[in-house]
């Protein structure tokens, strides 16, 4: 997870701070360094701490912080504060014309997760509602045009590909065949090389220059740290970017690119990646992430995911099963596998609030969702809706058929038990709220 020793660090600065009770201005220059420090070995580029720090330190040794009853909170607040504004103080949102379709233009180097954050983007816009269309302009390797098609389909979104021919040719054509097909976003898979050459930048402006794309955006790889923000300086200066989609947040432990990127640059990170399945990919929300890095947690996001995964009609049926107490075993199961589709327990738990850096330690099994689903599935439907009549030959079935005990057919019983009753005692109210919010 991104940002994991920075957020320690940060924490135990405050942690210091708050055992002060009120502060002086060595205090707060002490706890400056220790801040500056901790930014540095986040790979945060030098001169964005050395004004971070300065701004920060500037606000803290003011009049209000130090004479306040709660100084430590108020130093929190102004890293908060000061932490959003490093990433964006806007939500940055993808250019929309006016009039469709909308061309994204997705540039990057090769294995910067180019192709799998074209899908990823083209599934987030269906699911908002949009008609996306993606396009394979890779021509230089015929795997990239195959594996375009290949996380399309996953993605459920059309592939317009017209072989290995000139790709300005192929994003006219593709531009045509949106506009005759409905299509009111085009999202572009362009080349990628190794490294930036002229050849690869003369061809990015030539596509740029024919079809007018109302955002290019470049995909960098988080886990190569300070050399994202230079790949990003660079195709800025070279071709002109409107935005940055910063892939695979979930492999780099430090998370510098993505505090230096917007003050190196000047441009927005839009979207970030955070796994390799398609639907490991978010908006990206400075405030949210600021939250995230200070151990506050990040409960919007967790609510998204869980909207996203369930549909409409699922969220009411469960709303009613729940208000009628009439949720089983079946259901139960139904909702592992749609918590599983949010990604793993540990980045899961992480955006709980209170947790943050702790998760690192955290003993979290995965394989326990899939002990628990082993289970279940080894029961019959019968079983399943009315766990009572599960007698102790049924549970040693169950045990053999699922890998397991019996012991643990009796812990998942037991909890199950204790589920249903906590289920009986909010009433219908309470817990139901959540989806019920997305069943109105
Ligand atoms: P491209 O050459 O830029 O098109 O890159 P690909 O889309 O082929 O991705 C390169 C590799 O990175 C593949 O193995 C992907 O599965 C992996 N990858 C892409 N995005 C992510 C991400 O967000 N997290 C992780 N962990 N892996 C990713």
């Amino acid at each position: 997870m991104a940002f994991e020793g920075l957020s320690e660090k940060l924490n135990h600065v405050f942690k210091k701070l708050k055992s002060r009770g009120k502060l002086s201005e060595s205090d707060v220059k002490d706890a400056m360094r220790e801040v500056r420090m901790a930014l540095l070995e986040a790979d945060v580029s030098y001169k964005v701490v050395k004004d971070f720090v300065a701004k920060v330190s500037q606000r803290c040794v003011g009049e209000e912080v130090l004479s306040s009853l709660t100084p430590a909170q108020q130093v929190v607040k102004i890293v908060n504060d000061e932490l959003i504004a490093l990433m964006g103080n806007d939500n940055a949102r993808i250019n929309m014309p006016s009039k469709p379709p909308c061309v994204i233009m997705m540039c990057g180097l090769q294995g910067s997760g180019k192709t799998t954050h074209a899908a990823k983007l083209a599934k987030y816009l269906k699911r908002e509602g949009h008609r996306p269309l993606l396009v394979a302009c890779d021509i230089y390797r015929p795997a990239a045009i195959n594996q375009l098609m290949v996380v399309g389909e996953k993605a459920g979104v059309k592939v317009f590909e017209m072989g290995q021919i000139d790709p300005v040719v192929i994003s006219t054509q593709a531009m045509r065949y949106a506009k005759d097909y409905g299509h009111d976003v085009v999202i572009l898979d362009t080349a990628g090389r190794l490294h930036i050459d002229e050849k690869l930048m003369d061809e990015l402006k030539q596509i740029k220059a024919k079809v007018e794309p109302n955002e290019i955006m470049l995909v960098v790889d988080a886990m190569t740290g300070q050399d994202a923000v230079n790949v990003a300086k660079a195709f800025d200066e070279a071709l002109g970017i409107d935005s940055v989609l910063m892939s695979k947040l979930d492999s780099d432990t430090r998370g510098g690119a993505a505090l230096s990127v917007l003050a190196v640059t000047g441009k927005p990170i839009k979207f970030v990646g955070m796994g390799e399945k398609l639907d490991e990919f978010e908006r990206f929300h400075p405030e949210r992430m600021a939250s995230r890095i200070l151990g506050m947690g990040d409960v919007l996001t967790l609510v998204e995911k869980a909207e996203a995964v369930m549909s409409k009609s699922d969220a009411e049926k469960l709303t009613k099963k729940l208000q009628e107490h009439s949720f089983d075993m079946n259901d139960l199961l139904d909702q592992l596998k749609q918590i599983r589709k949010m990604g793993s327990l540990k980045s899961i738990i992480s955006m709980l609030p209170g947790v943050g850096d702790k998760v690192k330690d955290m003993d979290v099994d995965e394989k326990q969702f899939s002990r628990i689903e082993a289970m279940i599935t080894s029961m019959t439907k019968k079983e399943r809706a009315k766990p009572s009549i599960i007698n102790p030959q049924r549970k040693r079935r169950i045990a053999a058929g699922s890998g397991t005990k019996v012991e643990d057919v009796n812990r998942l019983l037991k909890q199950f038990e204790q589920m249903q009753q906590f289920m009986k005692q909010m009433g219908g109210g309470g817990k139901t709220k959540m989806f019920a919010r997305r069943a109105r």
